[in-house]
């Protein structure tokens, strides 16, 4: 292989690898490694501990899938709270909704948000939005202090490992059901079927624990891990399963419509049995 190339090691057994063109950016924050490299197939690419965040390339699948399916859930979205997603591409779907009032993003990580607003400026486009509200401090901490307080919690994070890791636990999720209005709802990303399966397990087993409806729904991320990856929403009253999505007049997407929003939550048998549903 010629050149130079980038590899994320995905599995102890499974690497991903990519050429780069140049490395933009490298720095050691406070939290986690944080890079920038422009590859080829897949154009800027933000990493984080070696792993693959976003890229230029394939973001709109991940960032419509990720807020999108929720919007069009909660008839009336008004207040947003975004957990992690210091990139800014949640962001800035979430403020595409014109009934969105106030979007908060709590990112743990400074250098995150402030690297992707100079090297990802089409992804990191809605901060200066009057509408948004950026924090820089432990989502963790935010939801525990914020009761009733949202319509919709968007939890876009790393992997569960080092600060994200009480992202993806029993606790977290039961004040994230507190820090929800009445008819509030939840999504968070949730890794691979494939490769995460017992995580998998573990948090629609959690979240059906504490919320009245659980869904898990995929869609197809071609830099994350086996490409296929899941979703899991956690809704006080709204079933995103059921509902007739409800798309805002005059707001664009790639991926997302409410056909694929509807065939999202169909579930191929190997995840239906890993969720027991
Ligand atoms: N789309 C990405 C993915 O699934 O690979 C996640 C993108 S976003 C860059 C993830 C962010 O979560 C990181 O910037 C990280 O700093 C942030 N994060 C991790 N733990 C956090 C916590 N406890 N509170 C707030 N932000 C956190």
């Amino acid at each position: 292989m010629k050149g130079l190339w980038f590899t994320e090691l995905q599995t102890p057994v499974v690497a991903f690898s990519c050429r780069v063109r140049q490395t933009l950016h490298w720095e050691r924050t406070p939290y986690q490694e944080l890079a920038v490299l422009d590859t080829e197939p897949f154009g800027r690419m933000l990493t984080l501990d070696g792993v693959i965040q976003t890229t230029v390339g394939d973001e709109f699948v991940y960032h419509e899938m990720i807020t999108w399916v929720a919007l069009s859930t909660h008839p009336r979205p008004r207040r947003v709270l975004i957990i992690g997603g210091g990139d800014g591409g949640a962001l800035r779907e979430v403020l595409k909704h014109p009934e969105v009032e106030n979007a908060t993003l709590v990112e743990i990580d400074r250098r995150v948000t402030e690297v992707c607003r100079q090297y990802l400026p089409e992804i990191a486009s809605a901060f200066d939005d009057p509408r948004a509200t950026v924090l820089f401090e432990d989502g963790i901490v935010h939801v525990q202090e914020h009761p009733a307080a949202y319509d919709v919690i968007i939890i876009d994070s790393t992997d569960p490992v080092g600060p994200a890791e009480g992202l993806f636990s029993a606790d977290f999720y039961r004040n994230v059901y507190q820090a929800l209005r009445e008819e509030g709802l939840f999504v968070a990303q949730t890794e691979s079927p494939f490769f995460n399966r017992e995580l998998l397990a573990r948090i629609y087993r959690d979240v059906s624990g504490v919320f009245p409806v659980c869904r898990v729904y995929l869609a197809s991320v071609p830099t994350y891990p086996g490409g296929l990856w899941t979703f899991t929403v956690g809704s006080k009253r709204f079933d995103p399963a059921a509902v007739e999505p409800r798309m805002p007049q005059g707001v664009t997407t790639r991926y997302y419509n409410p056909a694929v929003h509807r065939a999202a939550f169909a579930l191929p048998n190997f995840v239906r049995e890993l969720i027991g549903s």
